[in-house]
């Protein structure tokens, strides 16, 4: 049986975060974007709300959020901010290969803190030096008694050092490529881990990226996160249930990007008439609105996949690839909409186009994304 409509409680939930995103992301977004600051205090609302981290298992006492619950609020605060909303993503990408992999203790000792406060999580696979190809990874682990050390450099990493824990992909032994690598948590304050934060990005502003660097970073064997040798395969299906999050996110962004060219074209005129009378923008209009649903039903699909406990690869990388690709044709073409004035800072849509560009790119690229879908078609004859 298909079944489209929301439950009561995700209906709430939802209005719960439009209501916040109307009220504290949508007037301060701008600021943030200029300043680069952390949202420190916005972090803080959503935390009192009881969005912040809300996919913990009730086992940690958190609110155990599926997929869908997810989603439904992703596309609410990406509707506001997709910077502001990688943040608390990006802490739901740090607690999942946890959640997934993690033993009751090691949820418990690891997940129950963070809900005691606006307190992150985050995930570090990516170095300077490899993305795509992460198996290649260089930073080490090695063992030493009851102890794991770390040595190298993680590179882009959302929350990074802010975290209160971090979940790092290392490789004890490279010429076992993927199967060398293991899953360790590590804690703010270990010593020998420290933090650069990353300035100048062209998007994404408010959200907070950093290199982290583990010099002789010592962490308990107790850290371990699955099998020794098991690190990769806990990324790639943190990352194969990740995507649907940012698919939502671009749905959310995308969203914005035709509310606010709806508005202006209804506004602007030209040729004695407003814009939104004439068929080539509002062509542009039906193609965002198209889009928009056609991604937000996959993006849902994909959702239903990982909370039925159903393969969702495929699916996931559609949602991803799919939902990006179309909110930054949206994002161009509401600048497109707002002529001379969508190019300029004093109207949101130039904002959008900046932002959603990373959408493309973290979490595995949407070249990569392609390759996996094309993978699944291949394999399936
Ligand atoms: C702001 C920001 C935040 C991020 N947050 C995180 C985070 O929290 N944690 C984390 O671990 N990482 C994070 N990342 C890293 C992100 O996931 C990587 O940037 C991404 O996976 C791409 O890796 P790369 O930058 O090394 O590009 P590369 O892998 O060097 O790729 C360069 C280009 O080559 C293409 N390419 C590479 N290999 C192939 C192939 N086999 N087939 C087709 N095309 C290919 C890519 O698609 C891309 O176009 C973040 C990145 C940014 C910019």
């Amino acid at each position: 049986m298909i079944n489209f409509s929301l439950s009561d409680e995700q209906k709430q939930m939802q209005q719960l975060a439009r209501q916040f995103t109307r009220d504290v992301i949508v007037p301060q977004a701008a600021a943030f974007d200029r300043s680069e600051a952390f949202p420190k205090e916005i972090v803080a609302q959503v935390h009192d709300l009881g969005l912040l981290n809300a996919i913990i298992p009730e086992s940690c006492s958190g609110l155990g959020l599926g997929m869908l619950d997810e989603v439904i609020l992703g596309e609410e605060f990406a509707y506001g901010c997709m910077g502001i909303y990688t943040i608390l993503m990006a802490s739901d990408l740090g607690t999942t290969p946890i959640i997934l992999a993690g033993t009751e203790e090691q949820k418990k000792r690891f997940l129950s803190p963070l809900l005691k406060g606006p307190n992150l999580a985050a995930f570090a696979l990516s170095e300077p030096d490899n993305g795509s190809d992460a198996a290649a990874m260089k930073t080490r682990a090695s063992f030493d008694g009851d102890d794991v050390i770390l040595n190298g450099n993680k590179m882009w990493i959302t929350n990074g050092g802010l975290a209160d824990i971090t979940v790092v992909f290392a490789s004890f032994d490279p010429d076992l490529k993927h199967k060398g690598v293991l899953a360790v948590v590590v804690e703010k304050d270990a010593p020998g881990f420290s933090h650069q934060k990353i300035h100048g990005k062209m998007g994404q502003r408010a959200s907070w990226t950093a290199e982290l660097i583990f010099d002789n970073v010592r962490v308990p064997k107790a850290n371990i996160l699955g099998e020794v040798g098991e690190g990769f395969k806990i990324a790639m299906k943190t990352l194969d249930k990740t995507r649907v999050p940012v698919a939502a996110g671009s749905v959310g962004l995308a969203r914005r990007a035709l509310d606010e060219s709806n508005k202006y074209a209804s506004e602007r005129l030209a040729f004695g008439k407003p814009i939104n009378q004439i068929q080539s923008i509002q062509i542009k209009l039906a193609e965002m609105k198209m889009g928009i649903e056609t991604a937000r039903w996959q993006t849902f699909y994909a959702a239903w996949l990982v909370d039925n406990g159903m393969p969702h690869t495929e699916a996931s990388a559609i949602a991803k690839c799919y939902a990006s690709d179309m909110a930054f044709n949206a994002a161009n073409e509401a600048i497109q909409v707002h002529g001379g004035y969508g190019y300029v800072n004093e109207y949101p849509v130039e904002k959008l186009l900046r932002d959603v560009k990373l959408n493309q790119i973290y979490e595995g690229t949407n070249e990569i994304q392609r390759l996996v879908i094309a993978r699944s078609v291949i394999y399936s004859l």
